[in-house]
């Protein structure tokens, strides 16, 4: 934890070690002129705030103040990254690997993805799995890496290179966020110390307090009010992770899932090194794995729910399930389409934008918006950028959450809406390829679509 006064100092960024960058950058600058402002806060250390910070460096942005409430994740080498209980496996499909690619730290994190070619599902009453192949339907494989381990990368990118534009602080909360008459930011944090910016970023994830802040304080003032809508989960999943060794038999490129009758899915991504870690997810009330308190408990529980999976598991991988506790999933939430306040505030990543985990969206849609705010930045003023973005971002967040919530409706709704279109897209597009259109899912994955 940092004392106070070392984070109000180490907030204000000195001139004189911002000379010589400045200097650097000064061509390229010139174009962005009117969009930089002289210091920047971005709250949350997440995958989002360290992609916007690195990519408003490398625009010549500097005195850039990034914080999370959290402590510091490990460093990207780290072997705890093996740990399901660190972080949990997130898909990077085209759209997150082209903004990671445009910010030029791609080679940093492909270094520590799995690549996944394809899936193999296995659907009730179904013997055999159903297999799809990523690179015959999108062209691409998924690249997969702990949540953690991408944000050590992006972190470790930051000390390499942008060292003197970026300072990450952890163990630092923000708790209220005011706007002052001159448009400036004023953050106050847990424990009561205060900073004030002219350019905010909230990057805060599913619990933002940058977005609620905003989202009350845009109701009084005489700009666009800016709208949130939290949906009820009607659908309530909870989730326990599990690691998984996969067995020589079969393929370690591969996203292996399952459904059972009993409401419970599983979906294993793997981790490089024929190591995967799995989310089972289920109905809060389920007794069954509730009640499952020791290693052979849950290995009984594989053995009627999921005998498939019985030759990835390990004796330490039942009892370290047996002892985790449950995890709730995030509720289906999103502002829009106003997502900025004038030209102080702009919000992006799972703030504006919050759906379940299920198709992939989250990470790569909180990515995609950092390539676009980099390309709307181009404006000639930081009013007309923000705007721009929220035109081009503000509607996209609605849509990426009601259709992930389309496709997760409760009881038999749910199931026709989840499995029946991926089943008969699959039917009639193997029949008749040249026919049918790839499904829902597979055309928002599809390169080019945005
Ligand atoms: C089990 C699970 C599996 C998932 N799998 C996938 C997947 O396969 N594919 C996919 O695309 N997405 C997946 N997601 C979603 C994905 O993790 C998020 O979409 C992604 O992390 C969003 O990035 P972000 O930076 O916007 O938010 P976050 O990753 O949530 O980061 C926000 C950061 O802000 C910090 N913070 C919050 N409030 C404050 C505050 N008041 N003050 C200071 N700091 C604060 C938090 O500590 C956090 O570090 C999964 C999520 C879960 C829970």
């Amino acid at each position: 934890m940092f004392a106070v006064q070392d984070r109000i100092l180490t907030f204000g960024v000195s001139q004189s070690s911002q000379e010589s960058p400045i200097e650097e950058l000064k061509e390229q600058s010139v174009q962005y002129e009117n969009s930089k402002p002289s210091k920047t806060v971005i709250v949350g250390v997440g995958p989002a705030g360290l992609a916007t910070a690195i990519m408003l460096a490398r625009r010549g942005w500097s005195n850039i103040t990034i914080f999370d409430k959290l402590p510091r994740p490990p460093l990207s080498g780290s072997q705890e990254w093996g740990d399901p209980e660190r972080s949990y496996n997130i898909g990077l499909d085209i759209k997150g690997q082209n903004a990671l690619k445009t910010l030029e730290v791609w080679d940093r994190v492909e270094q520590h993805c799995a690549d996944v070619k394809g899936r193999m599902d296995w659907i009730p009453g179904s013997k055999n799995p159903q297999r799809v192949d990523f690179i015959q339907k999108f062209g691409y494989s998924i690249k997969v890496i702990q949540r953690d381990c991408l944000a050590g990368c992006l972190l470790e990118e930051i000390q390499d290179k942008y060292a003197d534009k970026i300072s990450v602080h952890y163990n630092v909360e923000c708790q209220q966020v005011q706007w002052s008459k001159n448009g400036h930011a004023r953050l106050t944090m847990l424990d009561k110390t205060s900073i004030e910016t002219p350019f905010l970023v909230g990057a805060d994830g599913a619990n933002s307090a940058v977005r609620s802040n905003l989202v009350e304080s845009s109701k009084f003032d005489h700009g666009e009010e800016v709208e949130y809508v939290k949906y009820e989960d009607d659908n309530e999943r909870v989730y326990k992770t599990i690691s998984l060794e996969i067995p020589e038999n079969f393929r370690d490129d591969l996203d292996y899932s399952a459904v059972c009758l009993d409401d419970i899915i599983i979906d294993a991504l793997p981790l490089k090194g024929r190591r995967a870690i799995a989310v089972v997810l289920f109905r809060p009330n389920n007794q069954k794995i509730l009640q499952a308190k020791t290693g052979k408990e849950v290995h009984d529980l594989f053995a009627s729910y999921f005998p498939m999976f019985l030759p990835f598991l390990t004796a330490e991988s039942c009892d370290a399930f047996a002892r985790k506790p449950v995890h709730k999933l995030p509720t289906f939430q999103h502002c829009g389409p106003v997502i900025h306040r004038s030209n102080t505030t702009v919000m992006l990543g799972d703030a504006i934008h919050t759906v379940k985990p299920f198709f992939g969206f989250g990470i790569n849609t909180a990515l995609d918006d950092i390539f676009w705010l980099d390309r709307c930045l181009d404006s000639p003023t930081l009013r007309q950028s923000l705007v721009r973005f929220s035109e081009k971002r503000g509607h996209e967040a609605v849509a990426i959450v009601e259709i992930s919530r389309a496709l997760d409706r409760p009881g038999l709704t749910g199931l026709c809406n989840f499995f029946l279109p991926m089943l008969l897209d699959k039917l009639f597009e193997d029949l008749l390829p040249g026919v049918f259109a790839p499904n829902l899912l597979t055309y928002l994955r599809a390169p080019g679509v945005r």
